[in-house]
């Protein structure tokens, strides 16, 4: 079984199901079985053969789904890359994943124009339309690039069908996706047939996602949280998707109450946006049976205050890239513990270990590492940092962890983000939790800067909901719950985090700024 073969099985057994809603249109698994086998054929028809890279420049929107899908048909790789990436980011992702041809939203258009000479592996561009204007832009190009850029439309309507599914092996690239890592470039993650495969249906299958539910996909499709969790998994299991173009709390709430909604996933500033809107109310999740977290950690205070504001149970999960991503999650339907990512879901196995890589104790904080169907390949070209993170089979994830005696485990924090006060552990995390349990404050980040007596002290950057909270105030509640060297040294109140498209709050970019 994969994905492609699943998704026409339920096309063939129940092709009424709803496949998706996108603007309050809705379309069958029969309709977009057409339209991937429609487009699949299109794809060839342009040169593109199994193996082929195929870069994608996309938002939550049909043209995403159909073009994942007749990707995988053909048995070759899509590359999602953020659409909003500037030209320098998505220029280098373009050039390192060798794509042979790029889809891309009509807003992108002007990038197409100037890079098409650069990006010598590109054959052709495929343009989607979202904008009137488009088609007359098309028309108007210059002849030498009109014979590679193509509108999307025309290429679904023009092909024909027939186009059967390729034999892939479930060793060969599915997707590569492009992970910032901790320095340098972006590496492209390469994911198996077998990784998005297996991740999708073990999730499914931890989280009973079914073919009654109806998902709220916001979180954005380019990333790994959204490919897996809220389109893969429910694809897969017949679900309906409710795509939402971009995340607004408006929208959010407006879709789950109009669509009811069963399933939400979202990264915790999603949580904490939806928490903070003052038109939001628990009617309007009232059809939500299960509420996802993750991508990065969700602060307790946050957890409590939107369940007790929604009568919604938000399990929080845990995942990477290079993992597919997940590979531990809150149990649905057992006790779930807040602060924590949950157990190892099916198929997957998580350890903590020591820089020598031995097992550490329950309780102690080590490395947390994975194994299983999930893991990626490599990363695309680059033998040596993938030998540096797959080793004995384990995938090494730079997170801190520990692990309790009923197997649940806690992220501490990112190995390079801890920070030595005079030799003194401070995880960022731990003094971000006490923040964002005061109730003057919508949220906050922490981070280390040099200090010349204990190396490094702590600083906090916060965002205040009290506009009378001062520094010293806030000082003092730290003093309270926190020993006296975590306590940030420092803090700057600031009108908002940066934050990442998928919506981490971008620490480490804080830090430049104060040294
Ligand atoms: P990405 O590859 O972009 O999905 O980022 C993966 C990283 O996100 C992980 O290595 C963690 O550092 C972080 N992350 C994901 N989920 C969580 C979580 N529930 N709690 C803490 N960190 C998380």
């Amino acid at each position: 079984m994969s994905l492609v073969s699943r998704v026409q099985q339920i096309a063939s057994e129940h092709p009424e199901k709803i496949a998706y809603n996108f603007m309050g249109k809705d379309t069958t698994y029969a309709a977009f079985e057409q339209s991937v086998e429609l487009f699949a054929g299109a794809l060839k028809s342009i040169g593109v053969e199994k193996g082929d890279n195929i870069g994608f420049l996309l938002g939550n929107s049909p043209h995403f789904l159909i073009s994942l899908y007749a990707t995988m048909r053909i048995g070759a790789t899509a590359v999602p890359i953020n659409p909003i990436y500037s030209p320098d980011e998505i220029s280098y992702i373009v050039k390192n994943s060798d794509a042979k041809v790029i889809i891309a939203l009509d807003a992108l258009l002007p990038l197409v124009e100037k890079a098409a000479g650069v990006f010598t592996s590109v054959e052709n561009y495929i343009i989607c339309e979202t904008q009137p204007d488009t088609v007359q832009k098309l028309a108007a190009l210059p002849e030498n690039l009109k014979t590679k850029v193509k509108p999307f439309s025309v290429m679904i309507s023009s092909a024909a069908m027939g186009t059967s599914a390729v034999e892939t092996d479930p060793d060969d690239i599915a997707v590569i996706l492009y992970t910032s890592g901790t320095t340098g470039h972006p590496k492209g993650a390469m994911l198996t047939y077998n990784n998005i495969y297996s991740n999708a249906r073990d999730v499914a299958e931890y989280l009973k996602i079914n073919t009654e539910d109806r998902v709220i996909t916001t979180l954005p499709v380019f990333h790994v949280f959204a490919l897996t969790v809220v389109v893969n998994a429910p694809l897969l299991m017949g679900a309906t998707l409710l795509l939402i173009p971009r995340f607004s709390p408006q929208e959010v709430f407006q879709i789950a109450k109009e669509q009811q909604a069963t399933v939400f996933a979202g990264v915790p500033t999603m949580y904490n946006f939806l928490y903070q809107f003052p038109e939001g109310n628990a009617e309007d999740f009232s059809s939500i049976r299960l509420a996802i977290s993750g991508g990065s950690s969700l602060p307790v205070a946050l957890l409590h205050n939107f369940e007790d504001k929604f009568n919604v149970r938000i399990s929080e999960g845990y995942g990477l890239s290079e993992a597919s991503p997940v590979t531990c999650f809150n149990p649905i339907d057992r006790d779930r513990k807040p602060g924590s990512i949950g157990t190892n879901i099916i198929n997957v196995e998580n350890k903590i270990v020591n820089e020598l890589g031995e097992e550490v104790s329950v309780g102690e904080v080590g490395e947390l590492i994975v194994r299983g169907p999930n893991v990626m390949k490599g990363y695309y070209k680059m033998p040596e940092e993938t030998a540096s993170a797959i080793r004995d089979g384990w995938l090494y994830t730079g997170d801190l962890a520990r692990q309790d005696e009923e197997g649940y485990f806690f992220i501490v924090d990112r190995k390079k983000d801890m920070i030595i006060v005079g030799g003194y552990n401070v995880y960022p995390r731990e003094v971000e939790e006490v923040l964002f349990a005061h109730p003057g404050i919508v949220e906050a980040a922490v981070v280390g800067i040099p200090d010349p007596n204990f190396g490094e002290e702590v600083l906090a950057f916060v965002v205040k909901k009290d506009p009378t909270l001062t520094a010293q105030q806030l000082e003092a509640y730290c003093l309270e719950k926190l020993a006296k060297y975590k306590v940030p040294k420092k803090i700057e109140f600031l009108e908002e985090l940066p934050k990442n498209t998928t919506g981490k709050i971008l620490r480490r970019s804080l830090k430049p700024q104060t040294v």
